[in-house]
């Protein structure tokens, strides 16, 4: 019996069908059906071949990134066949796949975060990811049973779900009383909207220049959204969060996006920044001590924290954010759309 997937042969080309024999697996590994392939921003980078750092500066990807490649690190799959070792899955159950796989030696591995591994080896990313219609998993630990929740609607919260929540945590407490401003309402952002809610807190206020996407935010339930190019921005969103600015995400990463949230923080704030849009920011040094402010990088989120948000939407219901279901064959498409802005909520390919 053949899989297909469709890989990557080299930066900036198109992706193309290639069928191959569906491995067995050996050891501790699982073959699953691939169920969904959520397609991700990062899935854009990789094929761009790298990150804007700003200051002219960029980060290539040359030489990191092994071709072909099948991308695709947001996926469900249902279990077709089980290695000898592997003991805590049976063929049949539906799981989410958690692609973020480390080394299991390294320090940040040791504490339980591989997906901060200095030597990962992610599924779709450093190995064969989701858009295919068949994937091996190295190990069931990286597999978590989806009873109750439906497989293709779950496969965003493996990167998009994860990332937002990660970040939303590092809110802490205060997440429960005052609203949060969330900077981009694209797929992490309609993730994010919906996850303060799951997570028992206030609410976000979002700001994002689509005025479609604005309206998709209001939708899912944001609190308001703010256009940022709006000469009155600070005020608006002073006025809508309606609370001093404590916790700011920006999901877009850009030097202008980030330069915004710092400067609205208030006392004691934290601007987290997710996105990786690209480009530099300049900021004033004192008003980061006299704010007490923090500037915070968080990066996808742990294993451990992807199971908890399995529990979580398991318990308190799954996240409504718009589901763009596309065919496998679709990929090129689905990746050139996302690239050009034009994808609302989340692209799910279901092979
Ligand atoms: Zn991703
Ligand atoms: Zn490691």
């Amino acid at each position: 019996m053949n899989m297909r997937c469709f890989h990557l042969p080299g930066f900036r080309a198109k992706l193309v069908p290639a069928d191959k024999p569906l491995p067995q697996p050996t050891g501790s590994e699982v073959v699953l059906k691939v169920l969904a392939a959520g397609v991700c921003h990062s899935d854009v980078h990789i094929w761009e071949g790298g990150y804007d750092l700003g200051n002219d500066q960029t980060m290539s990807f040359e030489g990191r990134v092994k071709f072909p490649l099948t991308m695709g690190h947001e996926s469900s799959g249902q279990v077709v066949a089980v290695g000898p070792d592997s003991k805590d899955v049976k063929v049949g159950d539906k799981c989410l796949i958690c692609s973020w796989i480390g080394c299991r030696e390294c320090a940040f591995c040791k504490q339980g975060d591989e997906h901060l591994c200095t030597a990962p080896r992610f599924l779709g990313v450093n190995r064969e990811g989701g858009y295919a219609d068949h994937i091996v998993v190295p190990h069931d630990r990286y597999l978590i049973d989806l009873k109750g929740v439906d497989p293709v609607a779950a496969a965003p919260l493996a990167c998009s779900g994860l990332t937002t929540y990660s970040a939303l945590k590092k809110a802490g407490p205060r997440l429960a009383d005052d609203p949060v401003l969330v900077i981009g309402a694209g797929g992490l952002g309609m993730m994010a909207i919906n996850l303060v809610r799951v997570m028992g807190g206030k609410g976000a206020v979002v700001v994002e220049l689509d005025p479609l996407k604005r309206k998709a935010a209001l939708d899912a339930g944001a609190i308001a959204a703010i256009d940022p190019k709006a000469p009155d921005v600070d005020k608006q969103i002073r006025h809508e969060l309606g609370a001093p600015v404590y916790f700011v995400l920006d999901l877009v990463g850009s030097g202008e996006t980030a330069a915004l949230g710092f400067r609205l923080l208030d006392k004691g704030g934290k601007l987290v920044v997710v996105g990786l849009f690209g480009g530099a920011m300049s900021l004033s040094v004192p008003m980061v001590t006299m704010r007490a402010a923090s500037i915070v990088g968080s990066y996808i989120g742990s294993p451990g924290e992807l199971r908890e948000l399995v529990q979580l939407v398991q318990t308190k219901g799954m996240p409504v954010i718009p589901l763009d279901k596309r065919r496998l064959e679709d990929a090129n498409e689905a990746l050139a759309d996302l690239r050009a802005g034009k994808v609302m909520g989340r692209v799910v390919l279901v092979p």
